[in-house]
């Protein structure tokens, strides 16, 4: 079984952004600015964009981070996100989630899409999702699909044609990835919480992404030879220790290919955010 890792990915990309941003900066350009909002001080939000920060410092970008008591309103989170929007420095903004359980899941969309499609490094807003949708080419490919599309470029893994079983039907990752592979012209077939004989399924796949959260979820019934295995899912069991979707141990017996956990598709969403924050930046020069 061949284990498909992200670590030189993301190790390649950092050299590409490192040596593209110093040209840029060579020519008298402005360094490449993110801007990343927190509402509270969510412990993972914390790591995560701890993340962010170390690989913009690396690569000779900037990461400012603008964070609000947990307390703030959505209608003051909108102001903030307008201000940022508004401010020439900035290239590219995302609001970390989760955001406070105060914001229902509208306060959480109308905040996301009060971020200019210009600069929404995320690609999360509803008119990046229509670009996606529509194959615009001037979408912005959220980062963890990003990601994947990275690694399946990386690893030269022939899409085109293919079956590919995406397991997880969220904005985040599962809708992005299923327009993305539809786009490379595979054939498509979206699993989720209500999908009945997921294991029928997923043997029928060339490909499959599993992006659910649900440790364990995809086993050695769920898959046959020869297949290719993305695991996005990323969860802390009891013991602290990160688990994918994949059952990794019985499944690795069966397949031909599988992303690690850790260190396959996670360690490839940051590079993706900046790969996308540099693409904003090009395009507001
Ligand atoms: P989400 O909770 O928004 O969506 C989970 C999806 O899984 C839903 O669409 C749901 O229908 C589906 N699902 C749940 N149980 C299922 C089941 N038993 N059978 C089939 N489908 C099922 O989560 P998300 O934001 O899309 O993230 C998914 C996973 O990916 C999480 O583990 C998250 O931590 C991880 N993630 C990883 C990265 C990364 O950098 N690798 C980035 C983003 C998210």
């Amino acid at each position: 079984m061949i284990s498909l890792k992200g670590g030189p990915i993301k190790a390649d990309i950092k050299l590409h952004l490192e040596e593209e941003i110093k040209e840029f900066l060579g020519t008298g350009r402005p360094t490449p600015h993110l801007a990343i909002v927190q509402v509270g001080d969510n412990e993972r939000s914390n790591v995560y964009i701890e993340q962010k920060r170390k690989y913009a410092h690396a690569i000779g970008a900037e990461a400012t981070l603008h964070k609000y008591p947990e307390a703030m309103l959505p209608d003051e989170l909108c102001d903030a996100v307008k201000l940022l929007a508004d401010n020439a420095d900035v290239h590219g903004i995302i609001i970390q989630m989760p955001l406070p359980a105060h914001f229902s899941k509208e306060d959480a969309s109308r905040a996301i899409n009060s971020i200019p499609p210009g600069k929404d490094a995320d690609g999360l807003t509803s008119a990046n999702m229509g670009r996606l949708i529509t194959g615009d080419e001037t979408a912005v490919t959220p980062a963890t699909t990003r990601g994947i599309m990275e690694l399946i470029k990386y690893y030269k893994i022939e899409v085109s044609g293919k079956h590919v079983v995406v397991i997880g039907r969220s904005n985040l990752v599962g809708k992005p990835t299923a327009l993305c592979l539809l786009a490379l012209g595979a054939t498509v077939t979206v699993c989720h919480s209500g999908t009945r004989n997921l294991a029928e399924m997923t043997r029928m796949a060339d490909i499959i992404v599993s992006a659910t959260g649900m440790p364990g979820l995809v086993t050695k019934d769920h898959v046959r030879a020869g297949q290719i295995i993305i695991d996005v899912g990323i969860t802390l069991n009891g013991a602290g220790e990160i688990c994918g979707d994949v059952a990794s141990g019985e499944v690795g017996e069966v397949v031909e290919a599988l992303t690690p956990v850790p260190g396959g598709i996670g360690p490839l969403t940051v590079a993706g955010l900046f790969l996308n924050l540099i693409g904003l930046y090009k395009k507001s020069l």
